[in-house]
Order: structure tokens, then sequence, then C-alpha cells
């Protein structure tokens, strides 16, 4: 009997995400990303002796809408903790977080994998400040110097923590996916990986299926993408059951995510055995919600990603796959509910976002918000082949034109002269210079070879440049084909 283990990976995300606040958590300070660096500072947020910390009330808000999101439970006292260390990028020397007491704690997000509903449970949100940036100078084997740069100190940020439930790479890209869904939903955060306002620190650990026992752990970092967040756990799980085979021990420890590479590294000393000699933070008063507050916040809530799912399917009878898509952004579900204001055949616009728009975005890497084409000028598209005025093949020539310009579909199709043929006479010359033309084809038809009937409309197509409506030409073609 074959005796050979299998294994099975335990995730657990501790995801940080920087709210959208006008300013900063505990200052006046504007939060606007790209400013000269150092420009948006003040003693506060310099932690310079003697300074108080305010708590912004907005960002406590957009917490709430975050907690209540993921179905949390609001605490109606909560507490804010000094976290101690030291990095040139916190010039307090500790961090003002939520530690025993935080805001939220429990609720679940639902993921979507494989086609099978799987809640993932969230042990907390709390709210706490971000740090600064170092800028290193010089060439990656030899760093000259560093830069500080401290705008970024003090942004409030949303830290939430799951359980220890997911048991794949793709379900933790899945789960981080549907996150960022609800906080864009929400309107809380950017959630752009790719620009560090939300981030995510991998848990994981791997054991013999069907043990109920936790695994060693090791935390990955650094990863600024959902893909690499897949990347680096399957290859840490990997390295984690490489070395449980071999019978070496794990070791509880930081890794960092190298991209390039495509491994994960440990962090070079012990930095990640820290002490952190949490204390309750003493400058700020612990933080009362009252449940009228919370109530108010509650009914202020949009429609979440997955009942906007549900209702795509329900009201608009689109497929599950089509639901899923279309709302996988804010911004793609409301391009699409614009087009369908406009347009009434929902599949249509459906399949035109899917395929086309999204074809071409993607190949470009763009956003949905980034489209050339507005919903109102996909709309017009759509009405043009409706009406007969251009076929769907060359509705994709024009699309492409659009794409690219930015030109509104009558403006391409006027330039391009693209107008369907649907003139009877017009065609009809065609269509019997065509016959005249092609001999062969007209007698294997006529000796009962109905497939010789694609070659003759192929090449009609060709003498009108594709502008003829296929039935039209199959129409006329027959036609005279059966006159003899
Ligand atoms: P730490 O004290 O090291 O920060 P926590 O218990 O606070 O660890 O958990 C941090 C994150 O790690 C959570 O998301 C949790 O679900 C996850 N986690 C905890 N234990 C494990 C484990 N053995 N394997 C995988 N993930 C884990
Ligand atoms: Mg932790
Ligand atoms: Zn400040």
């Amino acid at each position: 009997m074959n005796r050979e283990l299998t294994y099975e990976a335990v995730i657990g995300l501790e995801v940080h995400a920087q709210l959208l606040t006008a300013s900063k958590i505990f200052c006046g300070c504007s939060t606007r990303f790209g400013e000269a660096p150092n420009s948006q500072t003040c003693p506060v947020c310099l932690g310079l002796p003697g300074v108080l910390p305010v708590l912004n009330k907005k960002a406590v808000e957009f917490a709430i809408r975050t907690a209540l999101a993921v179905r949390g439970s609001i605490a109606a006292h909560s507490v804010f903790a000094r976290k101690n260390y030291f990095y040139p990028d916190l010039p307090k020397d500790y961090q003002i977080s939520q530690y025993e007491l935080p805001l939220s704690t429990g609720g679940f997000v639902e993921i979507n994998n494989n086609g099978m509903a799987r809640r993932v449970r969230i042990r907390r949100v709390h709210l706490e400040e971000d740090a600064g940036k170092l800028l290193h100078a010089g060439t990656m084997d030899r760093a000259e110097y560093s830069l500080v740069d401290f705008n970024r100190c003090g942004v409030p940020l949303i830290e939430m923590v799951t359980e220890p439930d997911l048991r794949t790479p793709e379900a933790a890209a899945e789960f981080l996916k549907e996150f960022r869904a609800t906080l864009q939903y929400l309107g809380v955060s950017q959630g752009n990986m790719e620009e560090g306002n939300l981030r995510c620190d991998a848990n994981v650990s791997v054991r013999p299926a069907g043990s109920l026992e936790l695994g060693v752990k090791t935390e990955v970092k650094n990863m600024n993408s959902f893909k690499n967040v897949q990347r680096a756990l399957e290859y840490e799980i990997e390295r984690q059951i490489r070395l449980l085979k071999s019978g070496q021990p794990i070791v509880q420890e930081t890794h960092l995510w190298d991209a390039t590479q495509g491994i994960t590294l440990p962090m070079r000393g012990k930095e990640e055995a820290h002490d952190y000699r949490y204390f309750p933070e003493p400058d700020l008063v612990p933080l009362e919600i009252s449940p009228a507050w919370v109530e108010e916040i509650a009914a202020s809530l949009p429609e979440f990603p997955a009942e906007r799912r549900q209702r795509f399917v329900q009201v608009y009878g689109l497929p599950e796959y089509d639901a899923a898509v279309l709302t996988a952004s804010k911004a793609l579900a409301d391009f699409f509910e614009e087009c369908t204001h406009r347009h009434r055949d929902v599949k249509l616009v459906s399949n035109w976002i899917m395929s086309e728009l999204l074809g071409y975005l993607n190949r470009e890497g763009k956003e949905i918000t980034e489209s050339p084409v507005t919903p109102a000028q996909l709309a017009g598209l759509l009405k043009l082949i409706q009406e007969g005025v251009i076929s769907g093949k060359i509705a994709k020539v024009v699309f492409e034109a659009m794409y690219q310009t930015g030109k509104s579909p009558e403006a391409i199709i006027q330039e391009q002269g693209l107008i369907q043929i649907t003139d009877q006479e017009e065609l009809g010359r065609i269509v019997d210079q065509v016959l005249a033309e092609n001999p062969g084809p007209v007698s294997d038809f006529r000796g009962g070879k109905e497939k010789a009937l694609t070659a003759l409309v192929g090449a009609v197509m060709r003498a009108t440049k594709g502008k003829a409506n296929p039935q039209l030409i199959n129409d006329l073609l027959r036609e005279r084909l059966a006159r003899g």
C-alpha cells in the first residue's frame, strides 16, 4: 500500500487598505497621493514631542462601513493601542493601532471558489495609521543612501484579518478580489494593490490532508498584485511540503516575495521576533460608537457585489458567468448598467463588453475607468447593428476604430464608408456579376452541392468589402440560382 502523505495548505490573510479620507487619521494633513515629499506633514504626523492626536471621524465611519459589509459585530467600546517598534519611516517609534479591543470582530466574506460558494470567516477589522515611505538611492547591490517621505505617515488604514479558512492560493486571490470589490463598492478605499493602497500579508502552513491540527506557519509579505499573492503562496506551499517530506522542520518566520525570481526569501535578521509592547494609547480616549450611528451607516450602505451579481441574474436574466464578470468591479457594473439604460438587448450589451471591450482593455492592462469608448458610444454602436445600418461583423471593425480614436460610431462609419448595402438593386447587380465570374461553383450548386453556395456568398462579401447583409446575399443568390 502506498503510504505517501498528501498535504493540504491552510491560509489566513491580513489585509491593509488605505482609507479614502481627505485628511490623515490623527491630524489635518492632506492624504493626497503624489505630492512633493514631506509637503504634507505637521508636528503630529512627524511625531514631534508634545503634540496630541485627534481622531478623524470619517476614518471611523469608513471602518464601520467595511466592518458592516463583512457582517462584523461593531464594538460599542474599542481602544487604540501603541505598537512600539523602531523603523526610520516611523518617527514616533510607535504606531497607533488597535489590539485587544478592536473596532469589529467576527463576520465573513463569501467567495466563489471553483463554482462553490465558500465562507471565509473574518477575525477582526480595526483602524490604524500608516507609516512613511523609504526611498533607497543607489544600485541594487549598493544602496548609497535612503530618503524618507512622511506624506503617507498617519494616513488611515483598516486592517482586516481572516481566520485560517482558505485552502488554496487561488481561493486566497479570489478572496482578495471579493474584498477589494467590497471596498470599492463602499467607496472607502481605492483598493489598488499595484499602487500599494491595498496590501496583503499571507500566512500559510501545510498539514497532512485530513488532519485538524494547524501546522507551523510562515508569513509572506511584499506581493503587489493578486497574481503575485497566488504565485507566492504556490511557491511557499511547495517549499513547505518539500521540507516536511525530507523530515526538516518549518521555521516560523517572515518571507519576502521576490516577483522577479519567483521565490520567497526569509527576511534578514529577527525582525519578526518582535515584542511590540502594546499598551493602551494614553493620548486618546476609548472609541465609543453609538448603536444609532451604526444604524445610520448601515442604512446608507450600497448594494454589495454579491447582491448586484444576483440582481443581474434575476432582473436582467444574465447567465451567472456574465453577472460575475460584470460585477467584478463597481466601475464595470456601472458601465454595463449605463449601457443597458440606453440599449435594451441586455445580453448583446453583455457580450460586447465581455468579448470586445474587456478584450481590448485587458490586452493593454487597462481598467474600465480608462476605456476610450463610453457607454453611450457602445450603446450607439449596438443600435446601428439593430437597425441594420451595419452588420455585426462590420461593427467589430467600427468598434476597433472607436477604441483607437475615441470617436463615435457614426463618425467612423461615415469616414470609412461602412454603411451596409441594403439596396436590393445595387446588391443584385453585384450578385449577377459574381455569378457570371464563378461558373464553377454555380454549376456545382446546381448539380446538388449545397456547399458551393458558401463560396459564392464569400465572393459577394469580398466584392462588397463585407458591407452587404449576409441574409440578403443568401436570398438573392438562391433566387437567381433557382431561376436556372
Ligand atoms: P500572529 O500572532 O503570528 O500574527 P495570528 O494568530 O494573529 O498570528 O494570525 C495571523 C493570521 O494568520 C490570521 O489571518 C490567521 O488566520 C492566520 N493563521 C494563524 N495560524 C495559522 C496557521 N497555522 N496556518 C495558516 N494561517 C494561520
Ligand atoms: Mg498578526
Ligand atoms: Zn500631519
